[in-house]
């Protein structure tokens, strides 16, 4: 991916986008979260069109929905959850959704601790049907995790995700920027957002 694709605008975007991600999280862990309720009127601004500032791909544990632990309200994230953030099935036109219809040149990824996906494919029991093909796909992202390592897993599977979209040729929004893709790890215990991989985006704050 090269900076040549990609324009000022998009990367202060995707910047700003990532600083609102990570202010939300903070008021989160803080236990000092905004209010989202929205009012009719509120509500009523909203049905034209959708102006999502991030578009996230998270788990679907029930502990880590990424609009409450970033504490942002209605409209303000496109977000795509699977199961340890597998990329199987309709995910990635999901994906594609966000940053090629609606323009929102930054993706985030994120891993959390304590994930069952990530277990499950470190575990050697087969299973079967579509939760096979998904633990599946997490485990060959594992390759280089030396035994039993839930820690080590989960970063590996968080930075394999980001790869495997780094090396999407589709994630361009209208306006032909590459979107950014960056890998954040919620950490369940203390409730914080930890980057991981920021693209570079946060390199001048
Ligand atoms: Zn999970």
């Amino acid at each position: 991916m090269s900076e040549s694709t990609r324009s000022t605008e998009a990367r202060e975007q995707a910047a700003a986008a990532l600083r609102t991600i990570l202010d939300g999280n903070r008021r989160f862990a803080d236990g000092e979260p905004s209010s989202h309720v929205l009012t009719p009127a509120q509500r009523e601004a909203l049905l034209p069109a959708q102006h999502p500032v991030a578009v996230v791909l998270g788990c679907v544990d029930a502990r880590v929905p990424p609009e409450v632990v970033m504490d942002q309200g209605v409209g303000d994230l496109f977000t795509v959850r699977t199961a340890g953030h597998s990329l199987a099935g309709v995910a990635l036109g999901s994906l594609e959704f966000g940053v090629r219809i609606l323009g929102v040149p930054l993706v985030a990824v994120m891993a959390h601790t304590g994930c069952g996906a990530v277990l499950a494919a470190l575990s050697k029991d087969p299973i079967d049907g579509h939760l096979g093909e998904l633990t599946g796909e997490v485990a060959g992202r594992l390759t280089n995790v030396v035994g039993h390592d839930p820690v080590g897993a989960t970063g590996a599977n968080l930075e394999a995700t980001v790869a495997a979209l780094r090396n999407l040729e589709t994630l361009v929004t209208p306006d032909g920027d590459e979107a950014f893709v960056v890998g954040l790890l919620y950490d369940m215990a203390s409730g914080l957002l930890i980057v991981e991989d920021d693209a570079g985006l946060l390199a001048d704050a």
